[in-house]
This record gives structure tokens, C-alpha cells and sequence, in this order.
């Protein structure tokens, strides 16, 4: 149990129309902070009011990328009550991150509790309106001014909030996707399993490339070969092939999604074949151009799940169901969007109230 510290803002923010959102536009009136002191461990837990943090510019984390974040949501149910969905899944994945990346680790309970005291002090900014969430940003750096590589001594633990609309401004429409076989995002070996910073920073590039290209985002392959198909943007990745689910598997350089694995686990309770096996994009053009390419789609905590209606490999066009949103994916949406709302009953036992 931590024992946090309160200190309530006098200058309560003007709270955003909810109509115009956006992502992680607007940041809500409090923040948690923790500090991590070699052989003294997490103390001095507080909410305290938004603020800039003070850093020394030789802090490490500025220098070599020392961080670690995760992302999830708190959401407004029917009845004004305000749940989280599997947050003892990130607590556990930021514990996997943090021990890869040479960072102190939370236990689960401080971290799932520092959460629901930031929500609850700031439950006014969980908005109403449909689509609408309360993105919930923890993230860990490495505070200690030295320019010499090595393990911090001390750290800090903040979480902000944002309350946030649709992901894709577009809704849920199909989104185009270009497959990338220049640039890479993870390796065997590598860091591609844990949600850092320097992860996004190598990654760029390929998104403006992406865009350069009249596409929405990339699809990475394989650090290796550049033949199997691993995520698309910061999202796991599905595919349908002549009834077959098929997604990468968590062996390293892929990012082991909350939803990816809630929707492994709908998937096979409704009957459905999953193969966590590599598949090849020379397999994926081919059962496109046999019209078995069925459905494609990411998965992501910001946008739930984003149907894929186009992906370009080299000079060949992939059109996925007529760049309409598939049967399978409306499902596994409308079935993890109720439940994450409250609209559905959850019988997974996935959400937490706050
Ligand atoms: C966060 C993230 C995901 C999605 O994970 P969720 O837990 O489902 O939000 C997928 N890929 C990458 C690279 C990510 O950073």
C-alpha cells in the first residue's frame, strides 16, 4: 500500500468541449509522482497539480533514452460509474519493460492503486460523450544527472491523464497501411517487446515515409528476414485468411497488446482457429490475389481495434473486404468496446471499478 500525499490545485483548468478532443490534446488537473531512490526504493508518493518537473539537463533519461511508459484508459460507464479495463496487465508489462530497460520496478498493487487515486481525484475529466475515454499515461525516467552509462540511482514515477475522443478522426473506417521494408523496429534480442521511448523515436521515420506515400501508417516485418509480418504502427496486427486467424507471436519483437491478448482470448472462445505462428507477407499478397485475404486489422489501447482496408507491399495493392470493415473485426469491437464501456456484461472479468 503506498501512502500518498494530496495536494488539491486552486486553479481548476477549463474542461474541453467533448465533441473535439482529439489525442492527447488536453491534460487534466493533477498528476501522480513517485520517487525511486538506489537503496532506499519508491517513496514520496503524491497527486500534486499538473505541473512542468524540474530536471537537471545531465538527467539521464534525456541522454540515453532511460524510460519506460504504458498506456491505458478509464472509461464512463452507463450509470456515471468510471471502470478500468485489465490494469494489473499493464502493471505487469511495465515490470517486463522496466527490467529489460535497467529501470526499478512497481508491484502491481502500487501501481493499479496510484492509478485509481489519480482517476478518482480527477473523475470529473473521465468525459461522457460516445467513443470518449480517459487516456492514462504512467511512465517511468531516469532522473540522475551523470553522463556516464550505467544504471540510474534515482528515478521517477509519474502518471498524467488525458481525456481523449476517437482515435482515428475518421472513426472506424478503414485505414491505409504501407508495408515497410527499408527501416526496422525491433529485433530478436532487442527492445521491441517493451513500451520505451526509444522505440517510438527509431520509428518515425517510417511514419513519415508512410505519409510521404498517402498512407495512414506501417506495417513492420521482421528485423531479420523482411518477411514476416509483425505490428502495424504502435498496434498488434491480425489477419483473417480463409477463416484462419493468424498474428505474430510475443517472442521478442513484438509488443504484447492488452487488446491483442483479449482479443486471442475472444476469438478463441467464439470457436475461431488462432495462429500465433510468423506469417509470411509474400503469403498475405498471395491470399489477397486468391481472394482469401479476408480481414486485417490492428490493435491498440488508443483506438481498440483499426480495421486495415488497403496495404501496399512493394508495388502490389492488397484491398481488404472492398475497404470495408470486416465481420470478425465489428465484432471483436463492438464486443471489447461494451465491455470497456459498461454497455455489455463482463463476462471475461476484465474491468476494474474505480
Ligand atoms: C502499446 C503498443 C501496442 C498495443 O498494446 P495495448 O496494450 O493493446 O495498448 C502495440 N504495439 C506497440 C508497439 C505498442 O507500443
Amino acid at each position: 500500500m503506498l501512502n500518498i500525499q494530496y495536494e488539491h490545485t486552486t486553479q481548476p483548468k477549463q474542461k474541453p468541449d467533448e465533441s473535439s478532443l482529439g489525442f492527447g490534446k488536453y491534460y487534466t488537473d493533477h498528476m501522480f509522482l513517485m520517487e525511486h531512490t538506489e537503496g532506499v526504493g519508491w517513496h514520496d508518493a503524491r497527486i500534486v497539480p499538473y505541473q512542468p518537473i524540474a530536471l537537471d539537463p545531465a538527467a539521464m533519461v534525456l541522454h540515453y533514452a532511460m524510460e519506460s511508459f504504458e498506456g491505458m484508459k478509464a472509461y464512463r460507464l452507463p450509470d456515471g460509474s468510471i471502470q478500468l479495463f485489465r490494469p494489473e496487465k499493464n502493471a505487469e508489462r511495465m515490470q517486463n519493460t522496466n527490467r529489460r530497460m535497467c529501470l526499478p520496478e512497481l508491484p502491481t498493487e502500487d501501481f493499479v492503486q496510484a492509478v485509481k487515486a489519480l482517476v478518482q481525484m480527477d473523475a470529473d475529466w473521465v468525459p461522457h460523450a460516445q467513443g470518449t475515454s480517459l487516456y492514462i499515461r504512467p511512465f517511468v525516467i531516469a532522473t540522475e544527472p551523470h553522463l556516464g552509462v550505467r544504471m540510474a540511482q534515482t528515478h521517477k514515477f509519474i502518471i498524467i491523464c488525458s481525456p481523449v475522443g476517437a482515435y482515428y478522426s475518421t472513426g472506424i473506417d478503414p485505414v491505409k497501411i504501407f508495408v515497410e521494408d527499408e527501416y526496422t523496429r525491433a529485433c530478436p534480442g532487442g527492445t521491441g517487446f517493451t513500451k520505451c521511448g526509444g522505440n517510438y523515436a527509431a520509428s518515425l521515420i517510417s511514419q513519415v515515409k508512410a505519409h510521404e506515400l498517402g498512407y495512414e501508417q506501417t506495417l513492420w516485418l521482421d528485423g531479420v528476414s523482411h518477411r514476416y509480418v509483425e505490428e502495424v504502427g504502435s498496434m498488434n496486427c491480425f489477419f483473417k485468411i480463409d477463416g484462419t486467424i493468424y498474428t505474430a507471436p510475443c517472442t521478442g519483437t513484438v509488443l504484447p497488446g492488452v487488446t491483442r491478448m483479449s482479443c486471442i482470448e475472444l476469438l478463441k472462445r467464439w470457436g475461431f482457429s488462432v495462429c500465433e505462428q510468423p506469417l509470411a507477407i509474400a503469403d498475405v499478397m498471395k491470399a489477397s490475389r486468391d481472394g482469401k485475404l479476408e480481414e486485417v486489422f490492428g490493435t491498440g489501447t488508443a483506438a481498440v481495434i483499426s480495421p486495415v482496408g488497403e496495404l501496399r507491399y512493394e508495388n502490389e495493392i492488397a484491398k481488404i473486404n472492398e475497404g470495408k470493415i470486416g465481420a470478425v473485426t465489428q465484432r471483436l469491437y463492438d464486443t471489447i468496446t461494451g465491455i470497456q464501456w459498461g454497455t455489455l456484461p463482463d463476462d471475461m472479468g476484465w474491468t476494474t471499478p474505480v
